[in-house]
């Protein structure tokens, strides 16, 4: 398979008519000749890039693009440091397991099986085997760009769409993945109908179009990410591609864990994208350096992506769903 393009006409979450919204998106890795385009729906304002990537993308994801995870010899390289990554790293799922937790009830911990959904490296899913899940699943369409082992965990190249366990899972996630996806709804549809126990639960987490960092940045945002991110959701639009894929909706947080203001470090300061300072050949001292101010960064910008939280602004929306809604025809 091989990258090609594809038009949308006209919406394909509610059919409605569209137009330009920003014209000139860059790639930040340069993987392809921007700028792209993003439209918007007029009637449910989906964002999506139009004319947009299609089939293998791969193309588009430089090799590195993951590797920082779990990575000894990346930037910070040494025991310390790596610890201290890896732990904040770690705060992350901590957070997020956390909030599934308090909208749904379920404890990961407590869950007889767990499935992370596009799981690159496969990180999320050893956390998650070492709080005592036994049975810890990933799946991911792209080779993952590290083999490490991984402590109890399974990870399954594949195709969302391909994956039929034999065994549905208790809790399945989806961090940052729907965006990627060129057909979202029946991604999340087959979620629902092939891959979430009756009795289990989805959590999805997309960047939030919706977000005053969006409209403050616009076409700088981080979380456009043109041409990986095929479309933007907000809490409209993501919450109506889990009911038109026949999921009950639980609940649409939009929250983000106070420690990791991913999207507002490197939206105001591209220079320190600390993912790009990775794919880029350089000296190791000068990544160090860009490391430390990406992390001096990072502590002045938690008060403010606390305040935006707090006024309903958080970058990140984050769904909780079930299976068995009815199905739309
Ligand atoms: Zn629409």
């Amino acid at each position: 398979m091989t990258a090609t393009i594809r038009t949308h006409l006209a919406c394909p979450l509610c059919g409605g008519g569209l137009r330009v919204r920003y014209p000139d998106l860059p790639d930040r890795f340069e993987t392809s000749v921007a700028p792209w385009r993003l439209d918007e729906c007029s009637g449910c304002g989906l964002g999506m890039i139009n004319p947009a990537p299609a089939g293998d993308q791969s193309c588009y994801y430089p090799s590195s693009y993951l590797s920082q995870e779990g990575d000894a010899s990346g930037p910070v390289a040494g025991g310390l440091l790596s610890r201290l990554e890896r732990s904040y790293r770690f705060d992350q799922y901590r957070y997020d397991f956390r909030l599934l937790a308090a909208a749904s009830g379920v404890d990961v911990a407590r869950s007889a099986s767990y499935l992370d959904v596009g799981c690159g490296s496969g990180e999320r899913v050893e956390y998650a085997a070492g709080l005592g899940v036994p049975h810890a699943v990933g799946i991911d369409r792209y080779r993952f760009a590290k083999q490490l082992p991984r402590a109890n965990a399974e990870l399954v190249t594949s195709e969302i769409v391909d994956f039929r366990p034999e065994e549905r899972f208790a809790v399945v996630s989806m961090f940052h993945v729907l965006e990627h996806v060129e057909e979202p709804v029946a991604v999340l549809r087959h979620l629902g109908e092939h891959v979430v126990a009756e009795d289990g639960v989805l959590i999805v987490q997309v960047p939030n179009y919706g977000s005053a960092e969006r409209r403050l940045f616009g076409r700088r945002w981080f979380g456009m990410d043109a041409p990986r991110h095929l479309f933007q959701f907000d809490e409209r639009t993501v919450r109506r591609a889990c009911e038109e894929a026949g999921l009950d909706v639980v609940a649409v947080r939009k929250a983000n864990a106070p420690l990791h203001p991913v999207t507002l470090v490197p939206s105001l300061l591209p220079a320190l994208d600390v993912q790009r300072i990775w794919v880029r050949p350089g000296r190791a001292w000068r990544k160090v350096i860009v490391q430390a101010l990406w992390a001096l960064a990072t502590a002045v910008a938690i008060p403010v992506a606390w305040l935006q939280q707090v006024t309903g602004n958080a970058s990140m929306l984050t769904v909780v769903a079930r299976p068995g809604g009815r199905l739309r025809p």
